[in-house]
């Protein structure tokens, strides 16, 4: 069922967006060769309690940590670890924080160190990815018209989209419906109307869409261990268009 928040809720989903996005800005300074992804979790889970705030995906479905760290071909649900980032990785890191029962999710991709042109590509058009399907969102289109956007613009840079990862609304559940897409058709999937929270994520990678999960039951890679990439805003659909509520402005 999609629902639409009303004013007070989308009040407090803009403050967990806010955490968020103030997670981010304070983890970016630590993102350095030589840091283990287990050292960035234990950094962000402070950082959210600090803010009277929990992180949405410790305990999700029993994940282990606070925030997903996917480095290099890992797409997304990498687990944090003894691992040590290293020039010219890169880390894709998602972050869910729950403020009085409303949820904000924010994933960004960073380079760590200088990386190669290839990686810089894929961040760029990953990013670019994500603001294409923004613009799609306000009241009167379609799921299907995000999701289209999305793809057009991957494909036409010849980056893979992953198809079995999805964007989702979100409210006092991390994860609810619709589901957003990165492939489909424009004019297709439920109408978008004023008071939708959505997540828009794209998944995108430098070879193959393909994807395996390890045999940890959480991280997922891309088969061919092609560089992967990921970026997530939390956006509150308005009268004419959307408010990103894991940016600055929120
Ligand atoms: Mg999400
Ligand atoms: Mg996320």
């Amino acid at each position: 069922m999609i629902t639409i928040k009303s004013d007070r809720e989308i009040e407090l989903l803009s403050i967990a967006g806010h955490i968020v996005y103030e997670t981010h800005q304070y983890l970016k300074k630590y993102i350095k060769p030589g840091i283990t992804t287990l050292e960035l979790d234990r950094l962000a889970e402070e950082f959210i309690k600090s803010k009277n705030a929990t992180p949405s995906f410790k305990g999700y479905d029993g994940f282990p940590k606070s925030i997903c760290t996917s480095v290099n071909e890992e797409v997304v649900h990498g687990i944090p670890s003894n691992y040590k980032l290293k020039d010219g990785d890169i880390i894709s890191i998602d972050i869910g924080a729950c403020y009085k029962g409303y949820h904000g999710d924010s994933a960004w991709s960073y380079a760590v160190g200088n990386i190669s042109d290839d990686k810089k590509y894929l961040l760029k058009h990953t990013e670019e990815a994500l603001f294409k399907g923004l613009n799609e969102v306000k009241p009167g289109n379609r799921i299907g018209d995000i999701s289209y956007a999305i793809e057009n613009y991957a494909l036409e840079h010849g980056l893979g989209v992953v198809k079995e990862l999805v964007g989702h609304g979100v409210g006092t559940n991390v994860h609810e419906d619709p589901d957003v897409p990165n492939f489909g058709d424009k004019g297709t999937g439920p109408r978008i109307k004023k008071g939708m929270v959505l997540a828009i994520e794209p998944m995108l990678n430098l070879g193959s869409p393909n994807i395996v999960m390890l045999d940890d039951n959480w991280t997922i890679e891309t088969e061919d261990y092609s560089p992967s990439a990921h970026f997530e805003h939390t956006v509150a659909v308005t009268d004419d268009g959307y408010k990103i509520l894991t940016g600055s402005d929120a």
